[in-house]
């Protein structure tokens, strides 16, 4: 006899549960067009608002002269955890002093291997690194996602500390 009430009352409690579920999904169902909470992407690109702080992917920050504030110190290299970065440096003579002073060649960044950690942004000694905004990053060739960050015919600020 109890094994018969057990029965039952699982039975019973089943059917409970099945009718919690089903009252959610019927007032969705009946209420769902006077609540829309999804994005209508891509219909809302020209307004999409994207947060300060979102990361996108890493970016060297140039001003509307062309300069940077990398320095090639390799800070960000080291602080990458997975090889994301390579800074390929070179020597030049400075003609103001006469002495021989590291300017970067390649900022290199795979972002193929990127997790987006920001590690490389809180390195940076001179804010020379930043996220962007992006979000539309798929390619079709994997190569594609390898940037040099130093922007062509770029060069470091003056105020830059070496
Ligand atoms: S965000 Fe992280 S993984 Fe990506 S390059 Fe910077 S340190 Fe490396
Ligand atoms: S981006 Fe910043 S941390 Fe990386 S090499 Fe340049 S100055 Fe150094």
């Amino acid at each position: 006899m109890n094994s018969i009430i057990k029965y039952l009352k699982g039975i019973s409690q089943g059917l409970n549960t099945l009718w919690s579920g089903m009252k959610v999904t019927g007032y969705y169902f009946f209420n769902a067009r006077k609540e829309i909470i999804t994005v209508q992407y891509p219909d809302n690109k020209d307004t999409l608002k994207i947060p300060e702080r979102f990361r996108g992917r890493v970016i060297m920050v140039h001003d509307q002269n062309n300069e940077h504030a990398c320095n090639g110190c390799t800070m960000c290299e080291m602080a990458c955890p997975n090889g994301s970065i390579k800074v390929i440096t070179d020597k030049v003579l400075d003609p103001n002093t006469g002495k021989s002073v590291r300017i970067i060649d390649q900022h290199v960044y795979y972002f193929s291997m990127c997790t987006l950690c920001n590690l490389c942004v809180q390195a940076c000694p001179s804010d020379a690194l930043a996220m962007d905004g992006s979000y539309e990053n798929a390619v079709f060739n994997r190569e594609e996602l390898t940037f040099v960050l130093n922007l062509p015919g770029s060069k470091i600020r003056d105020n830059v500390k070496d």
